[in-house]
């Protein structure tokens, strides 16, 4: 059975990029962009301040979509220096990341306030790019599995099917961020085929079978290929290489 799933390459350019450089690197990303075939979306994240620029300077090129790096659960109210997914959707934004390593590390994010998000983002109809992944140490001690069933579990599989329309997963081994290490592609794989028989067995197949789950972890033009030729890898979250336009087609077109 052939199973058309989205393939999707996204950038999340974490806190890089002042306006100007940004409108610089998406209308480069925008130029390159246009013979991509239907089933492949670009997708790129700019800071809060510069998303309005970027969606607007995006908006008559329907290949590269835009999502913001983290919202947060409220409705709104007395959250000073946050913002909401009312915000995001006012300016044009219907895709967001959550659960990324870094806002789990540095600012605490655990299941349960990303449990919060994920119904907030679904509330306001937005696609979340859920990330997860384990830790070094889990992977030395042979945990990574559980850890990436826990990290699943807790945030997403209170879901129904159809919001799983709105899911796609990034699976996002913590020891490969910025760290120039990668994933073998086996690794990858290895886990990304754990990842969709989870949702099979807690879903069903035609769940399981529509998820995208995106690879990402110093993913560079180098080995893009290789990871993406994966059968359950169905893209990249990309970090590093998708501030330098020419690193983040090339691996846009590794897929
Ligand atoms: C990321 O931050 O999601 C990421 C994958 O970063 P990098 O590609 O730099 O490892």
């Amino acid at each position: 059975m052939s199973i058309m799933r989205k393939k999707i390459v996204a950038g999340n350019w974490k806190m890089n990029l002042t306006k100007d450089q940004s409108l610089e690197l998406v209308n480069e990303i925008s130029k390159n962009v246009d013979n991509l075939s239907e089933e492949t979306e670009v997708i790129v994240s700019p800071s809060f301040v510069n998303l309005s620029s970027v969606v607007d300077s995006t908006s008559r090129n329907k290949k590269v979509q835009v999502a913001a790096q983290n919202m947060h659960f409220a409705e709104n109210g007395a959250f000073t220096g946050e913002v909401s997914a009312e915000m995001l959707e006012s300016i044009g934004i219907s895709t967001v990341i959550l659960g990324h390593s870094e806002r789990r590390e540095y600012f605490n994010e655990g299941s349960h306030l990303l449990t919060k998000k994920v119904e907030q983002a679904l509330e306001h109809k937005m696609r979340i790019i859920f990330c997860f992944g384990e830790k070094l140490e889990d992977r030395q001690s042979n945990n990574h599995f559980d850890i990436v069933r826990e990290q699943l579990q807790d945030s997403l599989f209170h879901l129904n099917e159809v919001d799983w329309d709105s899911i796609v997963l990034a699976y996002e081994p913590v020891w490969a961020i910025g760290t120039g290490e990668t994933a073998s592609p086996e690794q990858a794989q290895e886990m990304h085929a754990f990842i969709r028989k989870l949702v099979e067995n807690k879903y069903d197949d035609e769940v399981s079978n529509r998820v995208s789950i995106l690879y990402g972890g110093s993913v560079k033009p180098a080995n893009a290929e290789e990871i993406f030729s994966k059968p359950d890898v169905d893209g990249g979250l990309i970090g590093g290489a998708s501030l330098n336009a020419s690193d983040f087609t090339a691996i846009i077109n590794a897929i």
